[in-house]
């Protein structure tokens, strides 16, 4: 299934995407610094003891659990972003990847990388519930 898209269209969505991935990955990076960060601070806390008790470590983790979580979310847009960069460049971008029908024009413009229609993700998202 080839895009309706025309190739300026094809042209903006890209540099939107492109400037979504650099916003997405600053975010990855300004995340996992700060993570970084926190867990140096927790080692050489213990370092002063009698060495890393990963278990002790461990169980007050957890907001460095929860940057690493935010990190997953940001990677799963960054792959989506990704994907959706390499579906300009095949011409099948803007096309439902399920039914292959076109995507709304306005779905598109606020979420760049979506991948399917409102009809087939508000189907996945019920049969996910399940
Ligand atoms: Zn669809």
């Amino acid at each position: 299934m080839k895009t309706h898209l025309a190739a300026k269209e094809l042209k903006e969505y890209k540099e939107k995407l492109i400037n979504l991935k650099e916003e997405v990955m600053a975010k990855i990076r300004e995340i996992s610094e700060d993570t970084l960060m926190k867990s140096q601070k927790d080692i050489s806390g213990d370092m002063s003891g009698y060495g890393i008790h990963i278990a002790d470590v461990a169980s007050d983790n957890y907001e460095r659990d929860f940057s690493l979580g935010l990190v997953s979310d940001e990677r799963k847009v960054l792959l989506e972003i990704e994907e959706a960069l390499k579906r300009i460049e095949a011409k099948d971008y803007g096309v439902c990847q399920l039914c292959e029908k076109v995507i709304a024009a306005v779905r598109l413009k606020s979420i760049p990388y979506v991948k399917y229609c409102k009809k087939c993700q508000e189907k996945m998202e019920k049969e996910n519930k399940l």
